[in-house]
């Protein structure tokens, strides 16, 4: 391996697939309780010594820019639960490589921190809303936030992002009756909401297939409301197809159950203790954390990067799909046996 790598030496996994984005969890702890994520009330979070310091943050991405990565999303948890966000954000944006910085959020803690992080650089927020019904929402998330949650996303279209986008899990018997509202409200709020199939991953534990609403039929239940409806194109890596009603407003929808895209995948997540995972189902992470201590060797991290992405074969939510069997990845026992298991500790 050369000693100095040229800034533009993007790589490719074994199938093929570029190294492009990075989500970084800043936190494992929430103050919602989703059922199809957190549904205990009760977890054992990571040890605080072990989070990233935003030292060790910038200069994990720093290295992933190195291999091609230009498109950075903040996660968590919550990630506005972690305190001094903006500054994260404010290196981060200043990193010449990073062309795309987003979060996604709860957005329960938006409505006061949205221009700070604006200002800060961040240019784009997915906020995570289900329910238009705030008793609804307070089933879902056994908090009574819907209000506060609202807030947030009419503060954050004030503040001046480049886009702000809702990301609305659907689930049969629960929220499949709100698809029209919940885009109409996108609509009336200059988001753009984005429809997502209800996936068997970490802490889902009850789901089964017969909860997912699939790609097919949430088209099918808006054209009945507001007629044909047309896919763009140009997907291109993102995770969500992306359609057009006939008065141009688009939507997205994430069929990461019905129709998985892992043939453009080029996302992987690092965890907020510092644990590196090349898919969202993958069994095993690998430890980052170590060479993003201070004066560790810079070399080693980059080494261990371009292995972990030069060596990947992930596709699990492909080979999950043909699984007539299919039910959820983990039981309760196996996620408190390592809450790396755990969607809140991996970042959605
Ligand atoms: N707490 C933040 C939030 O909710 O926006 C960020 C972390 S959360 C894990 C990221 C995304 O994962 C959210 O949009 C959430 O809806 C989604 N998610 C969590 N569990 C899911 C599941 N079982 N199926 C589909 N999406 C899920
Ligand atoms: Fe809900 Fe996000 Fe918290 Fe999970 S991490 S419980 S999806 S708010
Ligand atoms: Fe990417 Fe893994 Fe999701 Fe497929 S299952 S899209 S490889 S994260």
């Amino acid at each position: 391996m050369p000693s100095e790598i040229p800034a533009q030496s993007v790589i490719h996994d074994l199938l093929g697939r570029p190294l492009g984005s990075l989500r970084v969890s800043v936190i494992d702890r929430c103050d919602l309780r989703c059922r199809y994520c957190m549904p205990e009330e009760d977890y054992d979070w990571l040890p605080k010594e072990g989070i990233l310091s935003f030292d060790e943050i910038e200069r994990a991405v720093r290295a992933f820019c190195q291999f091609g990565v230009r498109s950075v999303r903040l996660t968590g948890g919550e990630p506005l639960l972690r305190g001094d966000l903006p500054e994260l954000v404010a290196r981060l944006a200043g990193l010449p490589l990073v062309e795309d910085l987003a979060m996604t959020t709860n957005a329960t803690q938006l409505a006061r921190q949205a221009e700070e992080l604006r200002r800060a650089g961040l240019q784009r927020v997915t906020i995570s809303l289900d329910s238009l019904k705030a008793e609804r929402f307070e089933a879902l998330t056994g908090r009574d936030t819907h209000a506060k949650v609202l807030a947030g996303i009419r503060q954050a279209a004030t503040v001046g992002f480049d886009a702000i986008k809702l990301n609305s899990v659907v689930m049969r018997g629960f929220n499949d009756d709100e698809l029209v509202d919940l885009l109409e409200f996108a609509r009336e709020v200059g988001a753009e909401v984005r429809f997502i199939e209800y996936m068997d991953v970490g802490g889902a534990t009850h789901w089964s297939q017969g909860e997912v609403v699939s790609q097919h039929e949430i088209l099918t239940r808006l054209a009945a409301h507001y007629g044909p409806i047309e896919r763009e194109t140009g997907q291109g890596a993102a995770p969500a197809a992306r359609f057009r009603l006939e008065d141009g407003t688009r939507f997205g929808i994430v069929s990461s159950v019905t129709e998985p895209f892992c043939g453009a995948c080029d996302r992987s997540r690092l965890t907020a203790d510092g644990l590196w995972y090349l898919c969202l189902y993958a069994q095993q992470g690998i430890d980052l954390k170590p060479l993003l201590r201070e004066g560790a060797d810079r070399q080693a991290l980059l080494e261990r990067i371009r292995v972990g992405w030069t060596g990947r074969t992930d596709r699990s939510a492909e080979e999950r799909a043909g699984d007539p069997e299919r039910g959820a990845l983990f039981q309760v026992e196996e996620l408190q046996a390592d809450p790396h298991r755990e969607m809140h500790t991996r970042g959605g």
